[in-house]
């Protein structure tokens, strides 16, 4: 068994002890056991040799740990350093050197604070004093390097070594090296303050919330946009605070609370209203986002937002405009729609019974033509201000275009509500409306239908009230009527008609028929006049009394007249071009047409277009239509009939224009109606009425024609009376262009 290396002093303090004791006995026996003392100092001495061998190992085993307590000890991952009470270092492990940058010699005996960065030495002086003073462990942060060039950081931790006070006091410090931690703790605060700058700085609207809207953070744009301070609306509710309660927007960021840890893509862009401190209502953009915990719960809510009250101002406005007529400034056909099937909605699951209304203003048209646009509008405008007059608040009115009005009465009780409404309107059109002075009287005709009675949609409300208002103006206008089923069949036949008549001109569906006006005396061709026809495709060929009303009210009759016009003068051209004597045609210009101060280019452009001169063409206007408007048709017929396009007057004698009148305009025919001839033999009225004016129209150098002639008897009395022309059965039906060629011309040129 080893000993220890206390019991080895032991041992040998024994063994001198031992000899020493035998040395005095040595003197005391003098010699006498000599031998015998000699044999016992050798084995004496063998047992020192070994107790030397085991003192020799036993010193060499507590190296070997030395060498391992201080491996331990240098290599350890924190520098380890003994100080005295004035830093001077007595003890330093290797790391600490390392970390110091230094040979541990030199920081034998020297202070440790001369290692450190400058500015950190009084924080670490004071950190020793503290230590001293509190007897625990304490912590401190000291850099180490050079002013220039990058610090380290490192974190001491120092204890009084227990036992050694006063004088004597020594410190265990231990240093780690905290420069990484300490760089990106930095970076982070740097990021974090950028972060703040930005959110503090953003021109946008940022909030936190917690997931039950209640605000946690405010950035300063939201206390300038909203007018709060952050204080005042920190753990308020948004709603209530910055969006109106009670409001869409309020319904809907509850709505958003409650689904957003479900589908918070759904929600990520809202617009919604705003409410600022002092109650101005704004609107505003928002971009939303969940914030999550680290388990990635949601916690709350963050919130950019962005004013757009500007672009909604701009697009409500739009949306009014999109959804009321300019004009009148009342509801459209898309509201009034809207209007409908809301109050459908409302009718059918409340048992209401609702009534629409579809107006129609009489001879609008009329006053429009004949007085101009502008008092047209003016007209359109007080005639939406009487309807308004006439109904509730909660009845709607609209404007669908043109003269066309419809008002939508949301709960009525029976049929007789509507009839008094209708009442109230027509007593309100019954006194004049006072246009820049002058007073115009102007009625309306109205159409109603019922709901449940006369259908169940929008749609078909909407269309049977249409009829019903068709049948009125069919019927003498100025009236109501309600809708009822025996309606249908013909006033629909009629609106289909209006709706293919507008496409005839795209199907082709027009023709052009001619009719020669003859010389009375010589028979001679003088000229044709174009007469339109609709060859319908179920109805087979129409004539201009079957269409031509239609047109007029629906303003077709202008495309109408200018493709006659068009195909006319290019179908004389074609004549002239075949080689055949050049022919007059006449074209019939209608009363609206006439009024365009547009006539005059139309007819240059047709003229050029075709490359027809214009001595070939001559415009027939009825006396209604010429004196419509006298200064515009002064300034078109002066215009036109110094080109070289000659005027005649159509269906002379009913129209209330005086012959004198009509010799301030520049005419050079006039023809008589085809009454006047057809009565030539039975009425002696209509005789003296054709004489009269076949002389007096000669007095003022007009050619007269007589239409309709269709036996050898009125030509003979017309020739009698001094007639020039004729045009009419007798002398040539209207006919196709081949026919018509054929007829006049015979055999090709
Ligand atoms: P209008 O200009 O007085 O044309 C003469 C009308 O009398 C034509 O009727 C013609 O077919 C018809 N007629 C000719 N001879 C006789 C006859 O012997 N007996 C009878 N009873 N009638 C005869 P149409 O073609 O039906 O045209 C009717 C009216 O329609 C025309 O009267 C004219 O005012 C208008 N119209 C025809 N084509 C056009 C057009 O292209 N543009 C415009 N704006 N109006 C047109
Ligand atoms: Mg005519
Ligand atoms: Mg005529």
């Amino acid at each position: 068994m080893k000993k220890k290396p206390s019991d080895l002093a032991l041992l040998r303090k024994e063994a001198e002890k031992k000899l020493r004791e035998q040395t005095e006995r040595v003197e005391e026996l003098s010699g006498q056991d000599f031998k015998r003392l000699v044999h016992e100092l050798g084995t004496h001495q063998i047992e020192l040799e070994m107790q030397n061998e085991e003192l020799r190992q036993a010193r060499e085993e507590l190296e070997a740990l030395h060498r391992k307590y201080s491996d331990l000890f240098d290599f350890a991952p924190v520098g380890y350093f003994l100080l005295d009470r004035h830093s001077l270092v007595k003890e330093v492990n290797l790391t600490g050197a390392e970390m110091l940058g230094l040979p541990k010699r030199f920081l034998l005996d020297r202070p440790l604070s001369r290692c450190l960065f400058e500015k950190d030495r009084n924080t670490f002086y004071a950190h020793l004093k503290e230590t001293e003073e509190k007897r625990y462990r304490q912590t401190c942060e000291v850099r180490v390097g050079k002013k220039e060039g990058p610090l380290l950081h490192f974190q001491l931790q120092s204890i009084v070594m227990e036992g050694r006070k006063g004088a004597d006091i020594l410190f265990r410090t231990t240093m780690i090296d905290i420069t990484e931690r300490t760089r990106s703790e930095e970076q982070l605060r740097e990021s974090e303050g950028k972060y703040r700058e930005l959110v503090q700085s953003a021109r946008s609207v940022i909030l936190k919330t917690d997931i039950q809207g209640t605000i946690t953070f405010f950035n300063e744009f939201a206390e300038e946009f909203f007018g709060y301070p952050s204080a005042e609306v920190a753990g308020r509710k948004v709603v209530g605070t910055i969006i109106p309660p009670l409001s869409p927007s309020a319904q809907a960021f509850q709505g958003m609370l409650a689904g957003i840890a479900l589908h918070p893509e759904y929600y990520q862009k809202t617009e919604g209203e705003g409410m600022r401190k002092s109650g101005e209502r704004v609107w505003i953009a928002w971009t939303n986002r969940p914030v999550r915990d680290r388990d990635g719960r949601i916690t709350g809510l963050l919130f950019v937002g962005q004013d757009i009250t500007e672009r909604k101002g701009i697009e409500d406005a739009m949306k009014h405009q999109a959804h009321h007529d300019a004009l009148t400034g009342l509801p459209n056909k898309i509201l009034f729609k809207e209007y409908l099937v809301n109050a459908l909605h409302q009718a059918q699951r409340y048992g209401y019974m609702l009534a629409v209304m579809f107006l129609d203003l009489d001879r609008f048209k009329s006053v429009n033509d004949s007085l101009g646009h502008a008092m047209g509008d003016i007209l359109l405008r007080a005639a939406s201000d009487r309807l308004r007059a006439s109904v509730r608040e909660s009845d709607a009115v609209a404007r669908i275009g043109g003269d066309e009005y419809t008002i939508l009465l949301p709960h009525i009780s029976h049929a007789e509500d509507a009839v008094k409404i209708a009442w109230k309107i027509l007593d309100h059109f019954t006194s004049p409306f006072l246009l820049d002075g002058n007073e115009l009287y102007c009625g309306v005709s109205i159409g109603i239908s019922l709901f449940p009675d006369n259908g169940e949609q929008a749609e078909s409300l909407l269309k049977n009230a249409d009829i019903a208002l068709y049948h009125v103006k069919e019927h003498g206008r100025g009236k109501y009527e309600f809708y009822n089923a025996d309606m249908n069949i013909r006033t629909l036949e009629r609106m289909i008609l209006e709706n293919n008549l507008r496409r005839t001109l795209e199907r082709g569906e027009l023709v052009v028929h001619y009719q020669p006006q003859v010389s009375i005396d010589t028979h001679q061709v003088l000229c044709a006049e174009a007469l339109v026809r609709w060859e319908h495709p179920e109805l087979g060929l129409l004539n201009p009394f079957q269409f031509l009303p239609l047109a007029e009210e629906t303003g077709f009759i202008i495309p109408m007249d200018e493709w006659v016009l068009r195909t006319a003068c290019a179908q004389s051209k074609a004549w002239q071009e075949a080689g055949y004597e050049p022919l007059c045609l006449t074209a019939n210009v209608s009363a609206r047409q006439f009024q365009l101060p547009s006539l005059v280019g139309l007819v240059e452009q047709v003229l050029e277009e075709t490359g027809l001169s214009p001595e070939w063409l001559e415009l027939e206007v009825t006396e209604g239509a010429a004196m419509q408007n006298i200064d515009v048709t002064i300034a078109n017929m002066t215009r036109l009939n110094a080109m070289g396009i000659r005027f005649s007057i159509d269906d002379f004698g009913t129209g209330y224009s005086s012959l004198s009148y009509l010799k301030r305009l520049p005419i050079h025919k006039v023809k008589i109606d085809k009454s006047f001839v057809h009565g030539l033999l039975t009425d002696s009225n209509d005789e003296s009425i054709v004489e009269a004016v076949i002389a007096m129209a000669h007095k003022m150098r007009f050619q007269v024609v007589a239409e309709g002639v269709e036996t050898e008897e009125q030509w003979e009395l017309l020739r009698s009376y001094g007639c020039d022309a004729v045009q009419g059965y007798c002398a040539g039906m209207p006919l196709p262009a081949p026919a018509f060629e054929k007829a006049l011309f015979g055999t090709p040129a």
